[in-house]
């Protein structure tokens, strides 16, 4: 379990961040803003610690945020949710995400998950002990889409839970409903949860629309919705998140939680609470994702890349196996080189580092095999660093 390239390892983010620090090249890889999130947000944390507000919150995060992810979700969903027991305030989403499996899943029951998939969903499953079953979102002419008839085939009796991203991280896909509704009549069938990390929820782009689990008929009591102020605020250090769900489902994800954490930031609390009344600064963000999106995803093409053009998150998936060949890079045994040798030379080749996206795959799988020479670069970056970073790959030429 615990060993390098095994589900619970080193993660991916830390090596090449690091890699980008020794190198001083240009970090497209972890999928963090350079610009931080609102003045007034930053302040509200500032007052809190100031006032006093530094010992230990309530467990489930304290009422005010309850109140206001309530209200969020009522306002932009038209989900009903009861504050008081219905939802809980974690440590990110990856505590989230942690305190939902592990409470849920063990060994004998199967976690579905979206193959490319976020690593941490992977590392859930392995340190819950659960079997992990990844179904493929596979490359097409529309983006990566749900194999929907591998889902089908996938599930079993033994399926407890299928664990969703929509906006998905590392493709960039938006979840269309139809693909949704088939998530949710396997749930159906299967008497399983939905557990879903919509932490980009408000970061899509060209009208793509955001269909939370939850609203589509009958899953609103048997879904975990995941999501965290991180992205949505550009405040990724804060790890302010949160998990709703039927009360029953949040009781379970809140014991596991007072083992993980015991409680969440006490200051930043009152922050996201105020935070999440605000829906514009998510709109403009998106907006200004979406040009930056494009200036990446031209650059990237000119430099040689094949582009799938992402809809949501701020990550696009680049092939580079045309670059390679053109390149002559090969691995040590000399064959044409992979995603994960082309992210290692790509710092002192041309001083930008990218995350290769087989490491959201298992290895030996069919989508391994079909991403074995694509990379993910991130465009959350203010646009001069954009503009550098593609220059320097044109210049591979
Ligand atoms: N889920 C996905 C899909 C992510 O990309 C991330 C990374 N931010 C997380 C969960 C973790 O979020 P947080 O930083 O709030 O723990
Ligand atoms: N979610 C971000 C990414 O995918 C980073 C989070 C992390 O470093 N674990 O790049």
């Amino acid at each position: 379990l615990l060993s390098p390239g095994g589900e619970v390892a080193a993660t991916v983010f830390a090596e090449m961040s690091a890699l980008a620090a020794r190198t001083g090249a240009i970090n497209l890889g972890q999928g963090f803003p350079d610009v931080d999130g609102p003045d007034d947000v930053k302040a509200a944390a500032v007052a809190a610690i100031q006032a006093g507000v530094n010992q230990y919150p309530p467990g489930p995060g304290i009422p005010e945020l309850r109140a206001a992810v309530a209200d969020h979700q009522r306002r932009r969903y038209g989900l009903d949710v009861d504050p008081d027991t219905e939802v809980l305030v974690t440590t990110g989403a990856t505590e989230a995400l942690a305190a939902s499996v592990l409470a849920l899943a063990g060994p004998g029951d199967e976690v579905i998950t979206l193959e490319p998939f976020y690593d941490a969903h992977a590392a859930v499953v392995a340190l819950a002990g659960a079997t992990h079953v990844p179904v493929a979102l596979a490359p097409t002419p529309e983006g990566f889409r749900l194999d929907v008839e591998a889902l089908r085939a996938a599930a079993s009796d033994r399926t407890r839970i299928i664990l969703v991203n929509t906006p998905h991280n590392p493709t960039g896909t938006v979840l269309t409903r139809a693909e949704l509704e088939v998530v949710a009549q396997v749930a159906r069938e299967r008497d399983a949860i939905v557990v879903t990390d919509e932490v980009y929820e408000h970061l899509t782009f060209d009208g793509a629309v955001h269909v939370p689990v939850a609203t589509l008929p009958g899953m609103a009591e048997r879904t975990l919705t995941i999501s965290s102020s991180g992205k949505t605020f550009s405040l990724t250090g804060w790890k302010i998140g949160w998990v709703h769900g039927p009360a029953e489902l949040v009781t379970a994800a809140r014991t596991v939680k007072q083992f993980l954490t015991f409680v969440s930031g006490a200051p930043f609390q009152p922050a996201i609470a105020q935070a999440l009344a605000d829906d514009e600064t998510p709109r403009a963000l998106a907006r200004s994702l979406a040009a930056r999106r494009d200036l990446l995803c031209s650059g990237l093409r000119e430099a040689g890349f094949d582009v799938i053009v992402p809809r949501g998150t701020y990550f696009v998936v680049a092939d580079g196996a045309r670059l390679v060949e053109r390149l002559g890079l090969t691995d040590v045994e000399g064959s044409p080189a992979g995603g994960v040798e082309l992210c290692r030379r790509l710092p002192e080749l041309a001083g930008v580092v990218a995350i290769p996206m087989t490491a959201f795959c298992r290895a030996g799988s069919a989508t391994h095999e079909r991403l074995r020479t694509a990379v993910r670069f991130t465009f959350v970056k203010q646009e001069h660093v954009l503009r550098e970073a593609v220059d320097r790959l044109v210049a591979l030429r």
